[in-house]
């Protein structure tokens, strides 16, 4: 009877994830699930890109922490919708948590989604939040081994940011183990080198994101 009671709590997250995506479609809006370490960047990264798609686009974005809002304030003078996620003890987004943000954001106008994930390498790939696509942050002061210690994370993701490039050459680190390991777990996601510090790499991001937009 236990199986049961967890079978149908895994398929109610399900069905939730499939309206929140339902919705999405409808709207025209492409999700995008951003997953790492805490710390990796995944808020910089939003920083630097939110203003460049307002160029010729709009979004929004969900972000998930389990206190406070500084993420949410970091992006709030950005020119997009923001809405802070606060999952208390929570280690990963829901996709319940999600449809309640979106019931925040009028979804006709918007073109991307982006949904900051709990900082977390772990959970958050098991929950499908109705995302259509999934992009990784790793950064480099996190080590060379974390692909191969956590496959399951970066075999998810259709795109992967190495992040903090502007530390490689003082931390000795060599970008062949990680794409080693990508290669035989992954070889659908490009790999692109990033550096907020150095202002480098955001260009093939950009590119790559823009080339996702559903029409
Ligand atoms: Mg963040
Ligand atoms: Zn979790």
């Amino acid at each position: 009877m236990k199986i049961n009671v967890v079978k149908s709590v895994l398929e109610a997250s399900d069905t939730m994830a499939r309206e929140n995506r339902d919705r999405l479609d409808k709207a025209g809006v492409t999700a995008i699930n951003i997953m790492s370490a805490p710390g990796s960047g995944k808020t910089t990264l939003l920083q630097k890109t939110i203003p460049v798609v307002m160029r010729s686009g709009r979004c929004a974005v969900l972000v998930g922490d389990l206190q406070t809002t500084r993420d949410a304030e970091r992006m709030a003078d950005l020119g997009a919708p923001v809405v802070q996620i606060n999952t208390g003890r929570g280690c990963h987004l829901s996709p319940a948590e999600v449809a309640r943000g979106i019931d925040y954001l009028d979804l006709s106008a918007i073109d991307f989604l982006f949904i900051e994930n709990v900082g977390n390498m772990i959970c958050p790939v098991a929950f499908d939040l109705g995302e259509h696509l999934r992009v990784v942050l790793l950064s480099v002061p996190e080590g060379e081994d974390k692909v191969a210690k956590y496959p399951t994370l970066f075999q998810s993701a259709d795109a992967i940011l190495l992040t903090k490039m502007d530390l490689a050459a003082a931390l000795n680190y060599d970008v062949s183990c990680i794409r080693d390991d990508l290669s035989r777990i992954n070889t659908r996601a490009p790999l692109m080198e990033v550096s907020a510090q150095a202002g480098t790499g955001f260009q093939e991001w950009l590119t790559w994101l823009a080339g996702q937009r559903r029409v």
